[in-house]
């Protein structure tokens, strides 16, 4: 992501944008290398920089667009500009590593902490499908979707991006997808190897039932609803839904 211009359509996509993410929340646009804290309404900050032409050149670009938006953009004292790693995977990781950090700083309304809840409790929900503008011009069909979270101090429902849960909770919790009666986890590579090396999926032990109902390759629809996309063309193990564990 480099510079770019500020025109009236942007504006008005960067007005609900930016109106849309709540005080306390974060501004990372993907691969931009910067990153902005939103204090209150009219207030925002910059948290992290990279110390790179076409960072330097993208801030200026959200500096005019916060500019006619009427947002002031404050810098903190002890701001220092981040050197980025030359290597891509390290610059990946290095990214990753920065937003699972602000993620756990995420509290509920009533102050308590993301990082207390119980993350294992989450339900996903389909909110809608949208036509996404490509690269190319042409559009494809793209689900939305939502995870839900529960304070144990005040019991609000928590709607967050599924990217966003995924920063707080990790891989494993991520990869889980819960219906009404079953919980279906993805399992990894290393994971599909162990129940192989233990002749788990031979014709033998597939035919003998246990197995066959144990383990699926998830489409995206399934008899207990619409699956997520992030749990597409995996292979899951199902098992019985723990409820008793769940209502204290
Ligand atoms: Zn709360």
């Amino acid at each position: 992501m480099t510079a770019f211009e500020v025109n009236e359509e942007l504006i008005v996509w960067a007005k609900e944008h930016i109106d849309s993410i709540p005080v306390g929340g974060t501004w990372s646009p993907q691969g931009a290398g910067v990153q902005y804290h939103k204090q209150d309404e009219t207030t925002w900050a910059l948290m992290s920089m990279y110390d790179h032409p076409e960072t330097h050149a993208f801030h200026n670009s959200v500096m005019d667009l916060f500019g006619e938006l009427g947002v002031t953009v404050q810098t903190p004292d002890g701001f220092e500009m981040v050197v980025p790693p030359l290597d891509p995977t390290q610059v990946a990781e290095q990214e990753f590593q920065q937003r699972q950090a602000i993620a756990s700083g995420w509290a509920c309304d009533c102050g308590e902490p993301l990082a207390n809840f119980n993350l294992e409790r989450k339900y996903d929900e389909y909110v809608e499908t949208i036509d996404a503008q490509l690269d190319s011009g042409n559009t494809a069909p793209v689900e939305l979707w939502r995870t839900h979270i529960t304070c144990p101090a005040c019991s609000a429902d928590i709607a967050m991006e599924p990217q966003d849960y995924h920063l707080l909770a990790g891989d494993e919790l991520y990869m889980t997808w819960h219906t009404d009666n079953h919980t279906y986890k993805a399992l990894t590579r290393i994971e599909l190897k162990e129940r192989a090396d233990k002749g788990y999926f031979t014709d033998e032990s597939l035919n003998g039932n246990t197995m066959y109902d144990m383990y699926h390759v998830l489409g995206s629809d399934h008899d207990e609803g619409k699956v997520p996309p992030w749990m597409w063309g995996l292979m899951v193990e199902r098992t019985t839904r723990k409820r008793d564990e769940e209502e204290e």
